[in-house]
């Protein structure tokens, strides 16, 4: 069944109407609680701004981190509130709770073309719970917050494409409580996980890396019937390699996950490619000293924290005639400059690849925050996701609730 987008809200005209946005403001932040990268603020304006200047009262909902369902002043909503009102170029308030008297009086108060950001909704357990009814009692109050006066409904955009995957409150329990219709930024996801699931092009080359083998497995079971190639580094590379019962020193390894990687290696052979060698270090830090090993020999007392310049070399022949190529996860610890390299030289050869006519597609907050901090251009590749898990889970064919539930 067909989802209404935005456009069809604003046709039938938002002006002086409560309207309730699901974004994703989930930024990374510093110590001193800095945006270290706004790319997810940035990629939800659009949608927020055609709502201000149709006249819309927006509220928006969104959550910051994983705190445990109480209110943390150290995830708190209000460095976002700031940065996202500096891009939208108005004042966006921030209310001091989610549901409670505070927002209520704020949403109370909305004129035409106001934004209201409400307080981390992760603060409240019921977001989260497993009990639908928990669940349906914070989404009814979020619903009521964009009611009229008369009692005529608002509006509900799904536009946090990063949690579309998640069965919570603000995601899902509330779009069965509203008009529903989505955001710019879930359009254009699904339309972009569309085009990658039934028209790909070949060669279609599937890069993974990044820390967990276990999230992406199911992953590369799915694809690896439909990618010509799967190149696998980061972190998960290990559990592969000791399933070939290579020793892999001190480097990150699911124990619990070696024999579906056995098996994986065996059935799709061709398809997936392992690394030939491996940047190591003695620690997990930012000076540990590199040393390139082959990557069947690496030191007991050694971590690999990169894929090796001829694994870069490799990779790259296997990406250079391309027509589709899907990336998630990092090759390397990229935060540690001497060992972003991998992650560095895959990501060039995708955006040569794009420069060939190749259609590709970076999935994953980390793989998108390592293009921007690498200080590669972001317009080097077809799209950039802004939903790792989201995307994931729709490549493995699962239903992602929070899309369902527009349809419906
Ligand atoms: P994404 O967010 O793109 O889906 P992940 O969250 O799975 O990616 O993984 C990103 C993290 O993986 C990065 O912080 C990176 O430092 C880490 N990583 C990559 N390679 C390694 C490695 N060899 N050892 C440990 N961590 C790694
Ligand atoms: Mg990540």
């Amino acid at each position: 069944m067909a989802i209404k987008s935005l456009d069809d809200l604003l046709a039938e005209g938002v002006s002086g109407r409560g309207v309730l946005v699901r974004s994703d403001l989930n930024v990374p932040l510093d110590d001193d609680r800095n945006i270290t990268d706004p790319g997810r603020i940035t990629a939800s304006v659009p949608t927020l701004r055609a709502l201000c200047d149709a006249g819309a009262k927006v509220i928006v909902t969104a959550h910051l981190g994983r705190p445990k369902g109480t209110p943390d002043p150290e995830l708190s909503l209000a460095p976002v509130a700031a940065a996202l009102g500096e891009q939208l170029g108005r004042h966006v308030q921030l209310a001091g709770d989610i549901v409670g008297s505070d927002a209520l009086a704020r949403a109370e108060g909305l004129t035409d073309g106001d934004v209201l950001l409400l307080e981390n909704v992760r603060f409240d357990p019921r977001e989260t719970s497993k009990d639908d009814a928990e669940r349906q009692a914070l989404a009814r109050q979020l619903a009521d917050l964009v009611s009229g006066p008369d009692g005529s409904p608002g509006a509900f955009v799904s536009d946090g494409f990063g949690v579309v995957h998640r069965k919570q409150a603000s995601v899902y329990d509330v779009a069965t409580l509203l008009p529903r219709y989505a955001g710019r930024l879930v359009e254009a996801e699904v339309k972009v996980l569309q085009q990658l699931t039934s028209s790909s092009e070949r060669p279609y080359a599937v890069v993974l890396g990044g820390s967990k083998v276990s999230d992406k497995l199911a992953v590369i079971e799915n694809l690896a019937t439909k990618a010509d190639s799967i190149l696998i580094g980061g972190g998960m590379c290990f559990t592969f390699l000791a399933s070939q019962g290579v020793s892999v020193g001190k480097s990150l390894l699911e124990e619990g996950m070696i024999e579906t990687c056995r098996k994986l290696l065996d059935t799709y052979a061709d398809v997936i490619h392992l690394p030939v060698d491996i940047v190591v270090a003695d620690k997990f830090a930012a000076e540990a000293t590199p040393e390139t090993v082959r990557a069947d020999e690496i030191p007991d007392d050694k971590m690999g924290l990169d894929i090796g310049p001829g694994t870069v070399e490799r990779f790259t022949n296997l990406l250079s005639n391309a027509k589709t190529v899907f990336w998630n996860g990092p090759m390397g610890v990229f935060e540690f400059p001497a060992f972003a390299a991998g992650t560095k030289g895959v990501a060039e050869a995708i955006i040569a690849a794009t420069g060939k006519g190749a259609f590709s597609v970076v999935g994953g907050g980390d793989s998108a925050a390592a293009v921007r901090q690498l200080g590669l251009p972001s317009d080097g590749f077809s799209h950039i996701s802004t939903g790792g898990g989201a995307s994931l889970e729709y490549l493995e064919g699962k239903k992602l609730p929070g899309i369902a539930v527009l349809e419906e």
